[in-house]
């Protein structure tokens, strides 16, 4: 078939529907078709993996490696920056496709996620460059602790934020000196055609990066079963997980899982009220489709009544509209199968004896999957609207009186990715942060991260922990090498 017959044009962006194996362009017999969620129409027919594409990328993979683990971590990072130059180039193209694709907001993706997505690159490319430490001196024998290259790494993304997910577990790993087989997202797997484009024009060599696109269930099952992988960097919903983790098992694969969670906000009768609001508010991002997001607001009675008027107030002044239109505050669901299992939650919390103090259902202004910003109250404690991840723009209110039961409360879940607290109080600052079980901790803030801080969750929440040289600890095969003295008799002196 002619070259342009696998091109598809997005919002003026020209996107190669095929995988990327071995530094070239693969097409499969089958397709998938992939929707745009701002208006439901066709953007086109994917290229759908399966087992055979998946050996054929992980074969390119191992193919490569040996040669671009020999080099040195400058030398890696030099091209690696090149991608991330050209990421920078093109960010309008990659922000626009990726609104079109997932429905995300396009001003988002301007300010923060595109930069960060070459950020991804370029951080972790400087810091390869930093990792071995001195040796050390042990009875007179020498320590030596290196960060070798692991092999073959498979990263598997969800489509909630699919460039910045894929780039922030491939940019470590081909800065480590692995090779990659990503496989995107089904419901949003358009970036990373292009990001294997730019790899491509940075002269990232053939077979270093690829992308085989496809189903969770053909080509995800293909490459997390895959004997040749020696990393398994998953993100995604905890049932998912539980079906990689077993089909990776057998070739104990080293695993690590970023999953969902039911964060809390933690609000104390001594906060800043409007910090309080704003960051409850700020939790409609994405329409709730984040990994991260505190959608369960515990709040001490004291300030109950005027914080849950006054988060209801600033919900109602939210717009809701098209992504691409930069006064948007909230946009849409990614799919209709998820819009109906988010409609689904609320009406079962509904039935069940919850209050809607806004939203509470389908925007029926708007034409497609738009729904309504949404509080409840009153939901029966234990429920599933309490404990289970919604993924979509959903808070509930619950109060607490005490110090220690609002804490109680704040962990009473399987989960453990994150939780927010706000409060004027430095000592309870200290005490309440410390007594959470999260992984990420936000006093007073909400987002904010470094590159360097550890990441990851706790319970359901996840598996290890990335970020700085947690990245490298689990893309290297770190080893130490004891050093005797030329000429030692194997006699302790
Ligand atoms: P999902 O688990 O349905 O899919 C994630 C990826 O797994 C997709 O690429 C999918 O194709 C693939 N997949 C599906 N079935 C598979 C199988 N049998 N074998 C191998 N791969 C398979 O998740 P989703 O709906 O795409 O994403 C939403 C979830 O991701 C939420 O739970 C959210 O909290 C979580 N998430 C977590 C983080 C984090 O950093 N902790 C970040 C973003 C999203």
């Amino acid at each position: 078939m002619a070259e342009r017959a696998h091109k598809i044009e997005v919002e003026g962006v020209r996107v190669d529907t095929r995988h990327w194996i071995g530094g070239a362009r693969v097409s499969s017999d089958r397709t998938f078709t992939d929707l745009s969620p701002i208006d439901e129409t066709v953007l086109g027919e994917i290229a759908a993996g399966g087992a055979e594409e998946v050996d054929r990328a992980v074969a390119a993979a191992r193919a490569a490696f040996p040669a671009w683990a020999a080099l040195t971590a400058a030398e890696r990072g030099k091209i690696l920056h090149r991608v991330a130059d050209g990421i920078d180039t093109r960010r309008e193209d990659l922000a626009r496709v990726e609104t079109r694709d997932n429905g995300s907001l396009l001003r988002s993706h301007r300010r923060g996620v595109m930069p960060r997505v070459a950020l991804n690159f370029r951080w972790f490319a400087d810091h390869a460059e930093t990792l071995a430490p001195e040796p050390r001196e042990i009875r007179d024998h020498r320590e030596r602790i290196t960060y070798d290259p692991a092999g073959v790494v498979a990263v598997i993304t969800p489509w909630n934020a699919p460039l910045m997910l894929a780039t922030w577990r491939a940019g470590p790993a081909l800065a480590a000196g692995d090779t990659v087989v990503l496989k995107p997202p089904e419901w949003a797997p358009l970036t990373a055609s292009l990001l294997a484009d730019i790899t491509h024009e940075a002269g990232l060599p053939p077979g270093v990066f690829n992308v085989v696109q496809g189903t969770g269930a053909e080509a995800g099952a293909a490459l997390s079963r895959h004997p040749d992988i020696n990393r398994l960097s998953f993100t995604g919903s905890v049932p998912t997980a539980g079906v990689v983790a077993a089909a990776a098992a057998p070739n104990i694969v080293p695993l690590s899982f970023e999953l969902g969670g039911k964060s809390p906000l933690l609000v104390f009768d001594d906060c800043d009220l409007d910090l309080a609001v704003s960051l409850a508010v700020e939790q409609f991002d994405n329409a709730g489709q984040v990994c991260l997001g505190a959608f369960r607001l515990l709040v001490q009675e004291g300030i109950a009544h005027e914080f849950v008027l006054r988060v209801t107030e600033r919900t109602r002044t939210l717009v809701q509209g098209d992504p691409r239109d930069e006064r948007t505050d909230v946009s849409v669901l990614v799919s209709r199968a998820h819009f109906d299992r988010v409609s689904g939650f609320v009406e079962r919390a509904l039935a069940d004896g919850a209050k809607a103090i806004a939203g509470g259902g389908p925007n029926t202004g708007l034409r497609g999957l738009y729904y309504f910003p949404t509080i409840l109250t009153d939901a029966r404690p234990g429920s599933e609207i309490l404990t289970e991840e919604v993924f979509g723009p959903v808070l509930t209110v619950q109060t607490f009186g005490t110090e220690d039961e609002g804490v109680r409360m704040a962990n009473n879940t399987r989960f453990g990715l994150a939780a927010t607290l706000v409060t004027g109080s430095a000592e309870r600052a200290e005490r309440v942060s410390a007594a959470l079980k999260a992984g990420t901790v936000w006093v007073n803030c909400f987002f904010v991260r470094d590159l360097g801080a550890p990441f990851g969750g706790n319970g359901r929440s996840g598996i290890g922990r990335e970020g700085g040289t947690y990245s490298f600890d689990f893309y290297c095969d770190v080893k130490n090498t004891v050093f005797a003295p030329i000429g030692w008799t194997g006699k302790e002196a």
